[in-house]
Parts: C-alpha cells; sequence; structure tokens
C-alpha cells in the first residue's frame, strides 16, 4: 500500500545526515530538532502554536483533557473512521456519539450531528478523513450556536486546504478550537516511528496544552493538572525536518497518481470514484484540496469483495477502511443506537476498497492495478 523505503532511498543523504546530529548531540527527547520542527509546522499551517507530543492518538486524548472536557460530557464524532477516534473519548469517560457521514465524501454529515445534540453534547471531532476536509462550516456555526468545542482529526489531511464559501483558503486543522495529527509512518507526514501534534491559535490552551503533555508541568516538579507523557522524539523530528519542506510535493505526487486512476478507472458502472470536496471539480491542479492519504473508491452491485480476492491473487496490495462501521464494535456499541441511524456507513463498510497510494507510485504499476480491476469487472 506505501512504499516508504523508495521514499527514504531519495532523502537518505539528509535523513542520515540529521541522525547524526542528534546522536552526537544525544539530546534526545526535546532537542533542538523538536523546536525546529515545532516552529517550521507553525509556519507551514499557519498556526500561532503547535504542540508535538507522541502520536496521534495521544493527540486527540490530550486536546479532549485540555479542553477540560468531563465524564458524561458528549462528544459527537464519525462512525466511519479509524478506531483511535473514539477511543479516546471513552477512555476518559466522555461518551462517544457516532453519527452517520455522507455518502459523497464519506465525511461526517452536518444534519447527523445537529440531531445528535443535546444539552450534554459539548465537543464534535470532524475526521478528515483520507485527504479531505469534512464540510468545517456547517460544522463550526452548529458549533458556535451550541457553544461546543471543535477538534479536528486531522491524521489523515496534512497539508490539505480547505476553500471556504467565500474563496479563502485554510490548512485543514486550523479551523476548530484545536487539531491534532499523526506522524505514524504511513500518514502523509510520517516519521519513521512514531509522532503526533496538536495545534491551536489560542494561547491559554495552547499553555494548558503544553504542560498536559509533560505530567502536567508548567514549573519543574510542580504538577498543576493531571498530565501524561507524551513527547516527540529528537530523531522523529530530524526525519520530519528533513520530509516538511518535501510534503507539499509528496501531496502533489498523489493527487498525479489519484487522476491517473481516475482516468484508467472512469465510466465503470460498477464504481464510484472518488469525490473532492470544497467545490473542486475532478483532481484539482491549482490547490490543495485533496491530499490522497488514501484513493478509496465504492465498487457497486456487491463486486467488493470479489474484486479484493482478485486483487489479493494478483498480489497487488488493497486495502478495506473501515470494514466494520464503529457503532458495531463491541466496544462501542450502544443498545440506543438504530441501525436505520448508520445506513451510509453501513453500506460503506461493504462497497469501499482503498487501491495503493504513496508518493512512489509510477504509470506502470498504475497501469497494472487498475488494468488487472478492469479484467475483473469484465469478466
Ligand atoms: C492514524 C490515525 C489516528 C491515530 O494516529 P496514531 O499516531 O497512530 O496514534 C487517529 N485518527 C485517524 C483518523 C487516523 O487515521
Amino acid at each position: 500500500m506505501v512504499d516508504l523505503q523508495g521514499q527514504y532511498q531519495s532523502i537518505e543523504k539528509e535523513v542520515n545526515e540529521r541522525f547524526s546530529e542528534v546522536l552526537s548531540g544525544a539530546s534526545f527527547i526535546n532537542g533542538p530538532q523538536v523546536h525546529e520542527f515545532q516552529k517550521s509546522l507553525e509556519e507551514y499551517l499557519g498556526v500561532k502554536h503547535v504542540i508535538p507530543c507522541a502520536n496521534g492518538t495521544d493527540a486527540l486524548q490530550i486536546a479532549m483533557m485540555g479542553l477540560g472536557l468531563q465524564p458524561g460530557d458528549e462528544v459527537i464524532t464519525a462512525d466511519f473512521t479509524f478506531a483511535a477516534t473514539v477511543e479516546v473519548i471513552a477512555l476518559l469517560g466522555l461518551t462517544p456519539v457516532l453519527v452517520d457521514v455522507l455518502p459523497d465524501t464519506f465525511m461526517i454529515d452536518p444534519k447527523a450531528v445537529e440531531k445528535a445534540i443535546t444539552s450534554k453534547t459539548k465537543a464534535i471531532v470532524p475526521v478528515h478523513l483520507f485527504g479531505q476536509c469534512a464540510p468545517m462550516e456547517p460544522l463550526m456555526a452548529l458549533a458556535e450556536q451550541h457553544g461546543l468545542f471543535v477538534i479536528e482529526d486531522n491524521a489523515q489531511a496534512i497539508g490539505a486546504t480547505f476553500t471556504a464559501t467565500d474563496g479563502t483558503k485554510k490548512m485543514a486543522g486550523s479551523m476548530g478550537h484545536v487539531g491534532a495529527t499523526s506522524f505514524f509512518p504511513s500518514k502523509n507526514l510520517g516519521c519513521y516511528g512514531d509522532g503526533g501534534a496538536l495545534f491551536t491559535n489560542d494561547d491559554a490552551l495552547a499553555h494548558t496544552l503544553r504542560g498536559i503533555v509533560n505530567h502536567g508541568m508548567y514549573e519543574r516538579y510542580h504538577h498543576d493538572v493531571v498530565g501524561v507523557n507524551s513527547r516527540l522524539d529528537s530523531l522523529q523530528a530530524a526525519v520530519l525536518n528533513t520530509k516538511l519542506p518535501k510534503l507539499d510535493g509528496y501531496n502533489a505526487a498523489r493527487r498525479q497518481a489519484a487522476k491517473a486512476y481516475n482516468m484508467a478507472l472512469a465510466g465503470q458502472k460498477d464504481l464510484e470514484l472518488p469525490t473532492t470536496v470544497n467545490g473542486c471539480e475532478g483532481i484539482c491542479e491549482s490547490c490543495d484540496c485533496h491530499v490522497f492519504h488514501q484513493y478509496t473508491l465504492k465498487v457497486l452491485n456487491g463486486k467488493r469483495d470479489g474484486l479484493v480476492a482478485h486483487l489479493a491473487a494478483l498480489q497487488i496490495p488493497c486495502g478495506v477502511y473501515y470494514p466494520i462501521p464503529l457503532h458495531r464494535q463491541k466496544a462501542y456499541n450502544r443498545p440506543d443506537y438504530k441501525e436505520s441511524d448508520f445506513k451510509v456507513t453501513n453500506e460503506l463498510s461493504e462497497q469501499v476498497i482503498s487501491l495503493p497510494m504513496h508518493t512512489e507510485l509510477d504509470a506502470e504499476q498504475i497501469k497494472f492495478i487498475t488494468q488487472s480491476i478492469l479484467d475483473y469487472l469484465k469478466a
């Protein structure tokens, strides 16, 4: 699904030099590379504060801790996402409220969010799934109207832009009260282990978050709040410092691959190709509205599982993200959930397939993959 080796070869010299710098400086935690990365990412995203941490799951958890959410508070998020999003809500004793997504873009459905708001609701967690932004304008409007926090799960869309109806562009993760991301190796900006970060424009919240990631300490050995140990280490920051200046290029390579997939697979009655949000038609050349963390299409007429088996037999990697909706998972099921409220997620879990997507895909590989898909659909 990804080719991290191929990408490493293209940046090997710089990564190794930066590794040597960390090793000889022996400042493995909170070293200068971490500080450099924090500053560069603040500039790249146009946010006032980046708070590096150990992984994306921690980033989401720390965001909820920093906002002061309390047991019993309800947090609304999408039924169709990676489990990390809902896991941290439950872990903190908050009440996850899962809602359905939109059938074309797979993003949290603002109408379903509105329906789910109660007097206990405190936050909404939109997930920028597969590389583009959730419908932030209606979500922010709802949040303002009901006094809710918005925590953006931006693990899959770093570098994506959101175009508002007035034409202004914003970076994914910079629009809510706080954004959280992951630098897991296969993400668009991945390190060589675990890593994550929070972003916010709120000075007071940034201060709170910086203490929480470091055992609740604002002054050495004074623990003002309950915190966690969640740090980005210097070796990971060294990789990220090498890769951040290349992120736009990496995302452009992903878009190029997506465009090639779209062209080769167009016009098939059994396929529904990815829809790009934000008013951009097709694969946009002029903006980063979709950074294709995944190239995920729908296979209609009950043909998905057959296609998965066909590709597996040819040793073509593919993924099903996500095969079981979160509301049906044992850990997150609730007796009051009604299947009729999750029509879209239920259907998507039987239709979606993700094709190999990374920065090193070439025309020949794409031709082989798409030809194999067309062969299956014809048979
Ligand atoms: C990867 C991912 C996370 C978790 O990130 P980790 O760094 O693996 O903890 C959270 N949410 C989404 C949507 C993700 O894709």
